[in-house]
């Protein structure tokens, strides 16, 4: 049913944490420059999923393949230099760091070679000339985010909206194709919530694919042509939102929880 335009095929994916079953024959395909909803109850898999697919967690079985290249097991930074992330929520240790100083971490992992490289004085001009190119990617970011006026505020202090626009932007750092968001809008007011939107239809304009977790139905039967349920470990269905709302199993796992 897909054609040669599919962005990320994950088939038969499994993962178990001892006795628990968290995806269990996952399988499904996200469309070139598609904006896919992927939704389903809690505990449903979604996040294992994204996991599985990111390198965060090895999957016990199936494989994930990226613009047709088998990324089965990869790392997070493997990943991200084949142009796929996963927003994180801002971890605690980094809640300390200004905002300008999260956006510069995920790249500089990155360029770990080039801060090695650093140490050697012919170099030196080199790296400078990395940092100030890093620095202008971030003030772009931020400026697309329109955020300029947060980048010397401790992470710790935003809000949640805020926070999630930072988590954006430090997906955007690595310079991918294609975004996974896991519950993008959670916490985040209605006002900001259409602008974070209004961004990622933008961003979809560009050409960039994403796959969002969400769990406000309406939204994601809004924004997205096409919507994959899960349901215990599995896809459940796959259609267009028409097709979806529709649907007496989707339904039935919604209720029956
Ligand atoms: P969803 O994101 O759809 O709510 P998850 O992928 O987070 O679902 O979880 C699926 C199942 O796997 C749940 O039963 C959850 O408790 C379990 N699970 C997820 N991560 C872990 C983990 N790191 N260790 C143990 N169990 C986990
Ligand atoms: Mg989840």
């Amino acid at each position: 049913e897909h054609g040669d335009d599919v962005e990320l095929a994950v088939n038969g994916l499994g993962k178990r944490f001892g006795g628990i079953t968290a995806v269990d024959g996952a399988s499904f395909a996200v469309e070139s420059g598609s904006m896919t909803g992927l939704i389903g109850p809690n505990g449903a898999g979604k996040s294992t999923t994204f996991n599985c697919i990111t390198g965060i967690h090895q999957p016990d079985a199936g494989t994930v393949a990226f613009q047709g290249q088998d990324i089965t097991g990869i790392n997070p930074y493997e990943c991200a230099d084949y142009g796929l992330v996963r927003t994180f929520q801002i971890a605690r240790e980094m809640a300390n760091m200004t905002v300008l100083e999260n956006l510069m971490l995920p790249a500089k992992h990155q360029r770990g070679e080039a801060l090695w490289r650093s140490v050697m004085p012919f170099a030196r001009r080199e790296v400078a000339q990395q940092e100030r190119e890093l620095l202008e990617r971030v003030w772009d970011v931020l400026e697309f985010f329109e955020i300029e006026h947060i980048a010397e505020e401790k992470a710790g202090t935003l809000s949640g909206g805020q926070r999630k626009l930072l988590e954006m932007s430090r997906a955007l750092m690595t310079d991918p194709e294609m975004l996974l968001l896991d519950e993008p809008f959670a916490g985040v007011n209605p006002t900001l919530e259409k602008k974070l939107l209004e961004h990622i239809h933008e961003l979809r304009a560009d050409g960039y694919t994403f796959l969002i977790v969400e769990h406000d139905m309406d939204l994601i039967m809004d924004n997205c042509e096409h919507v994959i349920v899960m349901h215990q470990g599995s896809v459940l269905a796959e259609g267009v939102p028409g097709q979806i709302t529709s649907n007496e199993r989707v339904i039935e796992a919604y209720l029956g929880g």
